[in-house]
């Protein structure tokens, strides 16, 4: 949820001096909420602390229809103001009257309610809807994952304009209720808990509630036919996964890495913290599509993740998101290293704790896997620019610098910082300059270089953090060995 507000000068001038009747004390709400990375991107003016999404959908030919009811706190005068939307809408209700509404740029979904609403003001949004989602394209792609028994929407940072209307930034977090109506014998997955089902005349109803902030883009949705497990960790989590009944040779090696699941995040909650959500687990549809997206509380994987064999790894990066970009989201998309650094971190340390590495023997490899030329070195995992924001630096370079963290500070108050972060903005959203303050008062050093070095800095850094000798420009003959977990933890690398 976000709690930042910046009212400009012309604004406070504006609320100052105009006449607080008149239609000029109001302002319409921006058309991003000011992600320099993607402007179009949520939107200005109000805050959501709730979706209600209540759809139907047809797996034979992909139409869904619905209708969204969020719950907004309006941060300022507002004459207008947007959602972020892809599909056909026919209706728009603000406070129960019926609001005027166009579909303008990409996705915006402009909304000009029958009076202007008062800064503070609570508002409930009614949006009636309906299209057919693989069908719909914006910045000539397309979301939503069309499968032969139904659909998926995972994708970063965008999926949520292929079936919910939303302010569809991750600084503005909210908890959700989403129920399905599908065809009997087809079942819904989505975030949460699964708190009931029922059947009546041929179709199916599917509600699960998330009950914890949640951004946007970490809700999901997969209709189709999946076989459903549940159980509870040791640990006392309960755990939901299911699988499409048509994953083929890649069924065996799926089910053997996301059925250890609850094992895992109780392995996370010992180095990160209690977990922070009701339930956890996965589901792998049958997509296309190569990567793993951290849905909150449900994991996406595709099969081809699994299709060299079972891969622990990929559920390590993926849930240990669920510390890191979902218990504690990022407030700007330029701050995803301290989503993928530390995913990919975790993955290190799964490997060190399987002995098929150290964290130390994988900052070696990559550093040394990468010239000074590489053009690996030129991104900066701190603020990498859109184009590049999930490049492989982001995570590879992104994890090294954390190893530089823990050689800096020591593992004691390193594995203090790792835990200590997502309780300190649980549920919340935030940025390096955040975590730099925090891991600074939990080290009691500074780490204003290291972090300048490492983290913002388009070039290879010292050696530093990582002994083993490495000659400039090549990769030496003598370097160091790939450890046994690379292939796996290099296969992450999407999302
Ligand atoms: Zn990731």
């Amino acid at each position: 949820m976000r709690t930042r507000t910046i009212v400009s000068l012309a604004a406070a001038a504006v609320l100052l001096f105009a006449d607080p009747a008149s239609a000029a004390a109001t302002a319409a709400g921006s058309p991003g909420i000011g992600d320099a990375y993607y402007p179009t991107y949520g939107n200005g003016g109000y805050d959501v602390s709730h979706y209600d999404v209540r759809l139907k959908y047809q797996p034979a030919t992909d139409r869904l229809e619905g209708t969204t009811t969020i719950l907004a706190t309006a941060t300022q005068d507002l004459s207008r103001f947007d959602l972020d939307f892809a599909l056909d809408v026919s209706e728009v209700l603000v406070d129960g009257r019926p609001a005027k509404f166009a579909a303008t740029g990409e996705q915006e979904l402009e909304i000009t309610p029958a009076a202007p609403l008062a800064k503070g003001q609570r508002t409930t949004v009614v949006v009636r809807y309906a299209g057919t989602p693989s069908a719909v394209s914006r910045y000539g792609f397309t979301a939503w994952l069309r499968t032969p028994d139904g659909g998926v929407a995972a994708g970063e940072p965008e999926a949520a304009w292929w079936w919910f209307p939303s302010n569809d930034h991750p600084s503005d977090k909210a908890t959700f209720d989403v129920s399905v109506l599908v065809p009997d014998g087809t079942q819904v997955i989505s975030n949460g808990d699964l708190v009931s089902q029922s059947s009546k005349i041929g179709w199916t109803r599917w509600n699960w509630r998330q009950n914890k902030p949640q951004a946007t883009y970490l809700a999901t949705l997969a209709v189709g036919r999946f076989d459903i497990t549940r159980s509870t960790s040791p640990g006392g989590i309960p755990v939901l996964n299911a699988y499409s009944r048509d994953l083929g040779d890649n069924d065996g090696a799926a089910r053997a890495s996301v059925e250890r699941t609850g094992e895992l995040a109780d392995w996370l909650s010992g180095l990160f913290g209690p977990y922070a959500f009701g339930s956890v687990g996965g589901y792998v549809p049958n997509v296309r599509t190569g990567y793993a997206l951290e849905n909150q509380t449900r994991v996406f994987y595709s099969p081809r993740q699994f299709s060299r064999g079972s891969n622990t790894s990929v559920v390590v990066h993926e849930l240990a998101h669920q510390w890191f970009g979902d218990t504690v989201s990022v407030r700007r998309w330029s701050e995803i290293w301290l989503n993928e650094g530390f995913a990919t971190y975790a993955q290190w340390l799964w490997s060190e704790h399987e002995g098929e590495g150290t964290a130390q023997e994988l900052a070696d490899w990559v550093y040394s896997s990468h010239p000074a030329d590489d053009p690996f070195w030129s991104v900066k995992p701190g603020d990498p620019g859109a184009d590049h924001q999930f490049d492989g630096a982001v995570y590879d370079r992104g994890a090294l610098a954390l190893q530089a963290l823990r050689t800096e500070v020591g593992d004691d108050a390193f594995f203090r910082i790792l835990k200590g972060w997502p309780a300190e903005y649980r549920y919340g959203s935030a940025t390096i300059a955040d975590f730099r303050r925090f891991a600074e008062q939990v080290s009691g050093r500074p780490l204003g270089d290291l972090l300048q070095t490492w983290l913002y800095t388009p070039a290879r850094p010292a050696r530093g953090a990582v002994p083993s000798p490495a000659a400039p420009g090549a990769r030496p003959a003598a370097g160091p060995a790939e450890p046994r977990s690379w292939a796996k933890i290099h296969a992450v690398q999407e999302h």
